[in-house]
């Protein structure tokens, strides 16, 4: 299916023209709407690397259909890695004394942080937004001043003018749009409200590196944000920058860098930021790419010799399996979900059905010691288990 063509020759963010960076091919399971080529393509002037060929309106239909937030334990609004996050955000808020005004929180998943506000003694309203509505049903109100509804970045469920803060945790990072986005914030903002904006900190990525492409394979991830590219799009709708962030923040799974934007609706262009640049993201792209086909040769050798099976559907996954030229293999998945689906019109199979043969490759880079041990408990010799990393 043909993706929708962006391809600006202006930088999203801040304007200046952008330069083409890199392909990277992605995959999915079935008729998903990552089975394409991505063209990145990065700006000299604020940094920022992003995806120019891949629409909001094609990402809307991920969300919908293919996306499994909902039932990842990542998202769970439980856990003391979460808490100790959406603690981490509210030291924000009160560290510039903003407190119990009605807010938002876009794209709020389960909604973990307005309820925690709710809990902590937010004394107005806060409402949850989002589009994925099976995660927004796994959302508890604990709270009668915590509401949920269904909502988009770009069309808020709101009246103008009516909120005094609005937040987007790790949102911006998915959508194209960013300028739409902003004036929508405008918007539903009162004169002086406020918006807190996180995205993952891609200036810092090489310090994280979990696994060699593992923040590039993040396929719904179309744009990798700096300081700089977050504070001209600010400044551009007239948002003041109050402060630039950068945390370590937790995870259920890993520690991640947290880029942080606090600004206030002011209507004028307020003075340049100097936000100093930590890292540079498309060479950190660049570096990614060669440690996937490294890691492609590797598999490509042991594959001309024995069988392979392929254990665990993951993102990183879907960035290695367009690169290599297998004649016959098996993909398995402890996922019921995702045994009822296929690649390329291979069956997603029980792990447990799959013959004991060759070289099993584990892909997730997160949880390949617990499928190392699954492995083993059936029948899997430690010499025949490949991890990706
Ligand atoms: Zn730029």
């Amino acid at each position: 299916m043909p993706v929708e063509a962006a391809n600006a020759d202006r930088c999203p963010a801040c304007g200046a023209s952008v330069c083409y960076l890199v392909d990277w091919k992605y995959s999915g399971l079935g008729k998903s709407i990552f089975n394409y080529t991505a063209q990145f393509y990065s700006c000299r002037d604020c940094g920022i690397v992003f995806v120019n060929n891949m629409s909001d309106a094609r990402l809307a239909e991920y969300y919908a259909e293919e996306c499994s937030y909902f039932e990842n334990a990542h998202f769970s609004v439980t856990s003391p890695e979460n808490r100790e996050k959406y603690s981490a955000y509210a030291g924000v808020l009160r560290h510039h004394a903003i407190d119990s005004v009605p807010m938002a929180d876009v794209g709020c998943g389960r909604g973990g942080f307005v309820t925690w506000l709710g809990q902590y003694g937010w004394d107005a309203a806060c409402w949850g937004v989002d589009v994925d509505v099976r995660s927004l049903q796994q959302g508890c109100a604990a709270s009668p001043n915590v509401t949920f509804r269904t909502g988009d970045a770009l069309h808020l469920p709101f009246e103008d003018g009516c909120l005094g803060l609005l937040t987007y945790f790790h949102v911006l990072e998915h959508i194209r749009d960013v300028h739409g986005l902003l004036r929508e914030a405008d918007r539903v903002l009162e004169p002086g409200g406020q918006l807190l904006i996180e995205v993952p900190d891609a200036e810092r990525y090489g310090e994280f590196p979990i696994g060699s492409a593992f923040w590039i394979s993040i396929r719904e991830h179309i744009f990798h944000y700096t300081a700089r590219a977050l504070t001209a799009a600010l400044r551009a709708h007239g948002f003041e920058v109050r402060e630039v962030v950068r945390k370590t923040l937790p995870t259920p799974e890993f520690a991640y860098p947290s880029l942080m934007v606090l600004g206030q609706k002011t209507g004028r262009l307020s003075p340049a930021v100097c936000t100093p640049s930590a890292g540079d993201v498309a060479a950190h792209l660049l570096e990614s790419k060669e440690a996937l086909l490294r890691q492609v040769r590797d598999i490509q050798a042991v594959a001309e010799k024995q069988p392979v099976t392929i254990w665990g559907c993951s993102a990183e996954l879907f960035s290695v399996l367009p690169l290599l030229d297998l004649r016959d293999y098996r993909i398995c998945d402890s996922s019921k979900r995702k045994q009822q689906a296929q690649y390329q019109g291979r069956a997603v199979e029980d792990p447990a059905s799959v013959p004991v043969e060759g070289t099993l490759i584990v892909a997730p880079y997160l949880h390949g010691a617990a499928i190392q041990s699954a492995a083993s408990r059936l029948g899997w010799p430690t010499h025949a288990i490949y991890l990706l990393h």
